[in-house]
């Protein structure tokens, strides 16, 4: 990444709901000074730079915003992959994966051509494989490419959390790690509201806090999606705002642990896969992958998950 002080370069690739998403809530946080936007589709990127120059006036920063093509991302920081079709109601992600990657073959190498040397961020789903595939098709090293993982639902999941105990969800800390999708799971002996395991919490009050219920916030979190699909045919703020958050902990250099999709490379005995887990994000990317103390019931069920999705990439990708 390029680090003259001066000049934070977001480009977006896919202006559709997920895309424009964030790049509002870019513009809205002032996160960066320049972003361009990338699609297929270049009118509907036009427009929808015109559109966002002119809540300039009212914006944070003077952001530089344009409409481009892959020669722009050369000198990029950090490339954020949104293009690519998104689930239909009831449909689940891994269906995907054969359209998406079609999709990443015609925006990766471009992108490369480009002499691009930062960080790919990939939201795209399924976004685990969709990740690996940027992995496998860019040759960067593997801090270098990051998925948006379960930072959502991480999200979703404090949010819920703190519903249930009355706490602001910034004091929640609690992570879904695994697959973005059916199998992610939330391990609860890791969950601390303030400095509380919940366990202890459910323990000290078990008239009014049960493991059902905590396992039906679980539940919640793992069908929000359908459920927002069902209702409205997409979901895009969340994931909009988690990539902002994702950005920033990037540009800030922040430390900040986020549960991004990374390659495991031996971590939870886990080897070549993407998964979300608590990271360390800084200036270069991931800068650590943390192993959380995980109970054998809990780790047997995240191997569970790393596997299905290893499973995904063998029969789709690992030969060709
Ligand atoms: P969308 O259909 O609104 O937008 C997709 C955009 O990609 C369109 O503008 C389209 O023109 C563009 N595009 C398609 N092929 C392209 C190509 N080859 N090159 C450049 N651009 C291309 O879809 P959306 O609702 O914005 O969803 C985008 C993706 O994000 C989907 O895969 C969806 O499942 C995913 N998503 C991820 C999360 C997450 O937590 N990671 C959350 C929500 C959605």
């Amino acid at each position: 990444m390029k680090d003259n002080g001066f000049t934070k370069k977001v480009a977006i690739v896919g202006t559709g709901f997920v895309g424009m998403s964030f790049a509002y809530a870019l513009l809205c946080d002032g996160a960066c000074d320049e972003m361009v936007l990338i699609d297929i589709n270049r009118e509907k990127a036009l427009g929808e730079a015109m559109d966002l120059n002119h809540g300039l006036a009212f914006a944070k920063t003077n952001m530089k915003i344009a409409a481009g093509d892959y020669g722009d991302c050369a000198d990029a920081d950090i490339v954020v992959i949104c293009a690519g079709v998104s689930q239909k109601p009831g449909e689940d992600r891994i269906s995907l994966l054969q359209r998406n990657r079609a999709v990443f073959e015609s925006i990766v190498a471009p992108v490369l051509e480009s002499g691009f040397d930062g960080i790919f961020l990939v939201a795209t789903n399924p976004v685990d494989i969709m990740t690996r595939v940027v992995h496998r098709l860019s040759g960067f090293p593997s801090r270098k490419v990051i998925g948006s993982g379960t930072t959502l639902d991480t999200a979703r999941l404090r949010y819920l959390l703190g519903e249930y105990f009355t706490v602001d969800p910034k004091n929640v800390h609690a992570y879904v790690i695994g697959e973005h999708g059916d199998s992610e799971m939330t391990p609860w002996s890791q969950a601390l509201v303030g400095t509380k395991p919940i366990r202890e919490i459910l323990a000290g009050q078990p008239e009014k806090y049960t493991a059902a219920a905590l396992d039906e916030i679980a539940e919640n979190v793992t069908k929000a999606a359908y459920k927002i699909i069902q209702a409205k045919s997409a979901t895009y703020y969340g994931i909009g705002l988690a990539l902002v958050r994702i950005v920033k902990a990037i540009f800030g250099g922040e430390n900040s642990i986020l549960t991004v999709s990374v390659r495991l490379d031996g971590e939870y005995g886990v080897h070549d896969v993407f998964a979300g887990v608590p990271c360390i994000l800084g200036r270069e990317g991931v800068r650590e992958v943390l192993t959380l103390e995980l109970e054998k019931e809990e780790l047997t069920k995240f191997r569970a998950s790393c596997n299905l999705l290893d499973g995904i990439w063998k029969d789709s990708f690992a030969e060709k």
